[in-house]
C-alpha cells in the first residue's frame, strides 16, 4: 500500500513528504489502520522497522489540538492560549534518552504540519527547562519513566488529559527495572484512553505484566 491508502489526512501526508518516506515500512502498513480505527495495539517491533512512524503518524492524525496550527508570526498568540497549561493529551514513554530524542525530532516534523506542541522530558538534565515547558503546555509529551514521575511528584507534570499512551520499547522499559514507574505513571491517565505497546518480542514472559494496560488489542508482528 502507499501512505495514502491507509488513511492518512493531507495534513500527515505531507509531513510524510517532507521527511522523504515513499513506501509504508510493514509495522507502518499493519499498525496504521488499527491506529487510526481507535484500537489498541500490542506490536512486535525492533528499531530500524520504522515503528516511531507507525505510532506517531497515525495518533497525530487523529490528536486534537491545544491550540490550532499557527502561521509565522502568531507564536506570541499561541504562546498566550497555551499559557492556561492545558495538556498534554498525549504521551510517550521510552526507555532511554537517546530513544527519546529521536521520538522528539519525528514529532517536531509532523508539528511542523500539524501545529501540535510537543515537549520531551528525560533524566540528566536540568529541571527547570522542562518545568517551563509543561507549565505553557503541551499536546504531546515524550518522556523517560523515571524523569516523569519526578515531575508528576513535585506537580509540573498533569496527565489528566492524556488520552492516547504510547508505551515504547516496553520489554526494555521492563529490563532497566521501570515497571513501578510505568504503573505509577499509567494510573495517572484517563482510563478510557487509547493504549499502543510496542516491543521487540511480545512472549508472555518478557512484556505479560504490562499486556492488562491494553484493551483488546490489535496485534501485529512483523
Ligand atoms: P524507527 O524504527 O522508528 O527507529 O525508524 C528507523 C529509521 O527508518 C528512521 O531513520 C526513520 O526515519 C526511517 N523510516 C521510517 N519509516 C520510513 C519509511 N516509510 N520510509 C523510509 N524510511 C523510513
Amino acid at each position: 500500500p502507499t501512505f495514502a491508502d491507509l488513511g492518512l489526512s493531507q495534513t500527515v501526508l505531507s509531513a510524510v513528504a517532507d521527511m522523504g518516506y515513499e513506501t509504508p515500512t510493514p509495522v507502518q502498513a499493519a499498525a496504521i489502520p488499527e491506529v487510526l480505527a481507535g484500537r489498541d495495539l500490542l506490536a512486535a517491533a525492533q528499531t530500524g522497522t520504522g515503528k516511531t512512524a507507525a505510532f506517531l503518524l497515525p495518533l497525530m492524525d487523529k490528536l486534537d489540538h491545544v491550540a490550532p496550527p499557527v502561521k509565522k508570526g502568531e507564536r506570541g498568540r499561541r504562546r498566550k492560549r497555551l499559557a492556561r497549561g492545558r495538556g498534554p493529551l498525549m504521551l510517550v514513554i521510552t526507555p532511554t534518552r537517546e530513544l527519546a530524542q529521536q521520538i522528539d525530532t519525528v514529532c517536531h516534523a509532523v508539528a511542523r504540519r500539524t501545529g501540535h506542541v510537543a515537549v520531551t522530558v528525560v533524566g540528566g538534565v536540568g529541571y527547570v527547562p522542562q518545568k517551563q515547558a509543561l507549565a505553557r503546555g503541551c499536546d504531546i509529551l515524550v518522556a523517560t519513566p523515571g524523569r516523569l514521575v519526578d515531575l508528576i511528584e513535585q506537580g509540573s507534570a498533569n496527565l489528566d488529559e492524556v488520552s492516547v499512551l504510547v508505551l515504547d520499547e516496553a520489554d526494555r522499559m521492563l529490563d532497566m527495572g521501570f515497571l513501578p514507574q510505568v504503573r505509577a505513571i499509567v494510573e495517572k491517565c484517563r482510563t478510557d484512553r487509547q493504549t499502543l505497546l510496542f516491543s521487540a518480542t511480545l512472549d508472555e514472559g518478557r512484556v505479560g505484566s504490562i499486556t492488562d494496560l491494553v484493551r483488546d488489542p490489535a496485534r501485529v508482528e512483523i
